[in-house]
């Protein structure tokens, strides 16, 4: 990414977002036989980002798929500022919390553009003009409106990101769930799109970002939950956490991502 491409990552347009607080009480979820989450708890309060950490088949992902209904869970509720999302319309719970993925889901043959429109058009029921208004606006804020008209396969994979985290935008959700959102990135444009999501966080986003990016974690998190085993073993601020972790499995986790 040149030092351009750098700044316009940066978010150019000043936002504040209008989040919900997110809570998961005592989720349980089993693949078959196989226990993957064993009573799972977790407060985000408005505008707070929580980075979740742990080791690989700890549970991240699923955790994160039962916050907005990709997965249901056996036991335990979610909590959407007070109000259990099991109780409501997934399509319109999927609005309400955006998701962000390791690989871009991006629809290839359709412009950014159209990418991003597709659905105010489709679920909003957006006109045209309107839906693309609001797009070229999403694209504005990922510094990205100058590729409106391109198709994914010609923008890097840090800025397909930036279409993806645009698209989720243009929803106006109230909570953003990002599961590795730059481990499929080359080195170089990982600090775009963790540059993007820092706005975000720093806009009153509420935000669950699971991460490997321990620099992220530590810089952004207002909480950082650690998991293993499909339980939070520690949460806590970044300070305490990463400094005085009071888990051997945490301290062990730790010395081997430093
Ligand atoms: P993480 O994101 O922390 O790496 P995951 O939530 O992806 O962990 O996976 C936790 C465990 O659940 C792993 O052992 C994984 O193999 C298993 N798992 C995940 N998804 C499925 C699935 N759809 N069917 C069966 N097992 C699954
Ligand atoms: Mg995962």
């Amino acid at each position: 990414m040149t030092e351009r491409d750098q700044q316009r990552a940066r978010t150019t347009v000043p936002t504040s977002y209008e989040s919900l607080s997110l809570a998961a009480r005592d989720i349980h979820l089993a693949f078959g036989r196989h226990q993957v989450l064993r009573g799972v708890d977790l407060d985000v309060a408005r505008g707070e980002t929580a980075c979740v950490i742990g080791p690989s088949g700890s549970g991240k992902s699923t955790l994160l798929r039962t916050l907005n209904r990709l997965l249901e869970p056996d036991r335990g509720d979610v909590l959407l500022d007070g109000e259990s999302v099991l109780r409501q319309d997934p399509d319109v719970l999927r609005q309400r919390i955006g998701m962000v993925f390791q690989g871009f889901h991006l629809f290839p043959h359709l412009t950014v553009l159209r990418n991003i429109t597709l659905a105010l058009r489709q679920l909003r029921r957006l006109p045209a003009d309107q839906a693309a208004e609001l797009g070229l606006r999403q694209l504005d804020i990922v510094g990205l409106r100058h590729k409106a008209d391109v198709r994914p396969a010609q923008l890097s994979g840090g800025q397909q990101q930036r279409v993806a985290i645009a698209r989720a935008l243009a929803m106006s959700p109230r909570v953003m769930l990002f599961d590795e959102a730059t481990s499929a990135l080359d080195p170089e444009l990982v600090k775009g799109v963790l540059a993007l999501m820092a706005d975000l966080a720093a806009q009153g986003m509420t935000m669950v970002v699971v991460t490997h990016e321990m620099g992220f974690a530590r810089r952004v998190a207002d909480q950082v939950v650690f998991m293993d085993h499909g339980r939070v073993v520690e949460a806590g601020p970044p300070a305490e956490v990463f400094e005085a972790p009071r888990s051997e499995r945490l301290a062990r986790f730790l010395a081997q991502v430093r």
